[in-house]
């Protein structure tokens, strides 16, 4: 993975606060029980004991086993009474747990590895909860130049789109109420499988405001979401790629995300690198089935004769196409 440094120090800062968190949560509730009963002071500190006893019968290593089994009995007899006492107290059995939020790591951020069979440990590695907090981080300063939660469902209007129906037989108003329904249920239904989506029409017809407001409802579902232009992204790209920068995450950032979001494709100036880097990331996304969706004034057609056949077979054979229909909602804005 190359995401830059300071990432791997905000999810390291991160995952230790969740661990200072849970254990000064468990502490608080061992203190306030301590205080206010006697009866578990007493366990507790019955506990505490036979911890130290156990350290005894190593020392002195007479009739070991059976002065360890009598200790593992009173252990249990505790532990039980202390149970009982929760119970009384209609508190819930784990109160006094440390309760880590990711149990697997136990906050710590690192995983073992190891082959259990023979007992070999090959060191540690980052475990998932790392990997998703640098997700999330990354893809927050992905998208840190667009203000996501300006557009929803709720504030696009229909009225806007004319219903008079067309040469296509249909209005803009239908093929867009159609549309906006066809988003609404995508991103409520969204999962690391939906479809890739190609959002096509001309300029001003509600593509980035659907495409924003997918990407509010998916963050809000807990999903990592990266959107921005193709202008945008293929700078930094190249910026990374001819050593104008420190860190090499944009790339990640772009393959990684649950659902990546490219404004604007054919805005940009095409050349060689813009071409292999748009086709790599589309690529590498259709290769770990995750989502894409782009948006774009460029047709089908347009796309076949803009693009390479490598990139505009993926974008036909591998989207499904939503065509945008109507009058420039902007200019019908600023008419009134
Ligand atoms: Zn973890």
């Amino acid at each position: 993975m190359a995401y830059s440094k300071e990432l791997h120090e905000r999810a390291r800062a991160e995952i230790k606060r969740r661990k200072t968190d849970a254990e000064y949560t468990a502490q608080q509730h061992r203190n306030e029980l301590n205080t206010r009963y006697p009866e578990f002071q007493f366990i507790e500190s019955e506990l505490a004991k036979t911890g130290m006893e156990i350290v005894g019968v190593f020392a002195s290593k007479d009739n070991v086993q059976e002065r360890l089994a009598t200790i593992r009995a009173k252990n249990t007899t505790l532990r039980n009474e202390r149970k009982k006492l929760l119970k009384a107290l209609n508190l819930p059995e784990d109160y006094l747990d440390v309760k880590y939020t990711c149990e697997k790591c136990q906050d710590t951020g690192y995983i073992e590895e190891r082959d259990d069979e023979r007992g070999v440990s090959y060191g540690t590695k980052y475990c998932t909860c790392h990997q998703e907090l640098l997700k999330k981080y990354a893809s927050e300063k992905m998208s840190k130049a667009t203000p996501l939660e300006l557009s929803s469902f709720d504030d696009f209007d229909l009225g806007y789109y004319p219903k008079q129906v067309g040469s296509s037989g249909e209005s803009p108003y239908e093929v867009m109420k159609y549309v906006y329904d066809n988003c609404k249920d995508y991103a409520e239904e969204f999962a690391l499988d939906s479809n890739n989506l190609y959002f096509y029409g001309r300029t001003g017809l509600g593509k980035t405001h659907l495409s924003l407001a997918i990407a509010n409802e998916v963050m809000k579902k807990g999903y990592n979401v990266v959107y921005g232009s193709v202008i945008t992204f293929l700078n930094k790209l190249e910026r990374e790629k001819f050593g104008r920068t420190e860190t090499f995450e944009t790339e990640d950032i772009l393959v990684d995300a649950d659902l990546l979001i490219l404004d604007d494709l054919g805005a940009e100036f095409s050349t060689p690198f813009v071409v292999s880097a748009l086709y790599n990331i589309i690529n590498c996304r259709i290769a770990r089935g995750v989502p894409t969706i782009i948006s774009s004034n460029l047709s089908l057609d347009e796309v076949k004769n803009r693009y390479p056949e490598s990139i505009a077979s993926r974008i036909m054979g591998k989207f499904k196409i939503v065509e945008f229909a109507g009058k420039d909602i902007r200019q019908i804005q600023n008419d009134e």
